[in-house]
């Protein structure tokens, strides 16, 4: 397994890989990686020649410098867990090349950022379509892996790509789960015990929602309900809790359309993100 810590590390073996003509699938991530992530590099495996799997913890996705700096960071045991998996190359890009002095460009994308995540973290979709855009451009790779565990985070990576005429296929898959229901996420290892005990409600309260509205209820009543469920259990500020269109993200007040139920919510000063499809 390589590694590449600079962009030109990096092309010159991808440019051998496309001259020998094998294809490239990619998996960006923070890193801290778990299960979920590995699925997405069991799907890249699956559907390419040669996989990069890129590690980079982007700063100016965070709105919060608190959230930064409490990030985990975790290279060594993520390298461990990519050696097994026949990842072909790492990237680990360095802060001070992927922002060198004088940077002044941003993706920014409209409509799909201004909702849900969009709403409440300002930039923070800038930051993720900004760096993902110089991946897709510094690593040349043929198609991309993503969870649909940030499914708003798909949807405005697939409008760029489209926007911008990129030369990638996007590929969904779907949110890996712990055993108990709550969606693998790196944020995860920051709750405490009691939190953790807590915290796979959350799927629980989003599918009695969902059948609560399947079988009657307005969706502005089942929402409420739920947000009080959710308070007696013991979360904190809920930031949505919202039914949209799976494809616009438009806020539903009736499942006319393909939908999903998403939610962010506070435990501790976790903030815990999940979305259900409707079946
Ligand atoms: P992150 O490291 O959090 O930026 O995530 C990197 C990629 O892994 C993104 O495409 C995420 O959507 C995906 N991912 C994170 N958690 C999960 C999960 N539980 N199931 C599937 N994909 C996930």
């Amino acid at each position: 397994m390589k590694i590449a810590r600079t962009i030109a590390q990096l092309r010159a073996v991808r440019k051998a890989w496309h001259k020998a003509g094998q294809t490239v699938g990619f998996v960006p991530t923070m890193g801290a990686l778990h299960k979920g992530h590995l699925s997405l590099v069991d799907a890249a495996k699956a559907k390419s020649d040669k996989v990069i799997v890129s590690i980079f913890v982007n700063p100016t996705q965070f709105n919060d410098p608190k959230d930064l700096a409490a990030y985990p960071r975790t290279e060594a045991a993520d390298l461990a867990m990519l050696k097994p998996m026949g990842v072909d190359l790492v990237y680990i890009p360095n802060a001070d090349e992927m922002y060198a002095d004088g940077f002044a460009t941003k993706v920014s994308v409209d409509g799909l950022t201004d909702c849900l995540c969009g709403a409440t973290r300002p930039g923070h979709f800038d930051g993720v379509a900004t760096v993902v855009t110089k991946l897709f451009l510094q690593t040349g790779a043929d198609k991309a892996f993503f969870g649909e565990k940030d499914f708003q985070q798909l949807q405005i990576i697939r409008r760029v790509v489209a926007d911008l005429n990129i030369d990638i296929k996007v590929i969904g898959c779907p949110t890996m789960r712990e055993e108990d229901g709550l969606a693998m996420s790196s944020r995860n290892v920051r709750l405490s015990e009691e939190a953790r005990a807590i915290a796979p409600s959350l799927r629980n309260v989003m599918g009695k929602c969902i059948i609560d509205v399947q079988t009657g209820k307005t969706i502005a009543d089942a929402v409420q309900d739920a947000k009080t469920r959710l308070a007696e259990i013991g979360f904190g500020k809920v930031d949505y809790l919202e039914f949209r269109d799976s494809k616009n993200l438009e806020l539903l007040e009736q499942l006319d359309c393909p939908a999903r139920l998403f939610a962010a919510v506070f435990l501790e000063d976790v903030r815990l993100i999940d979305n259900v499809e409707i079946k």
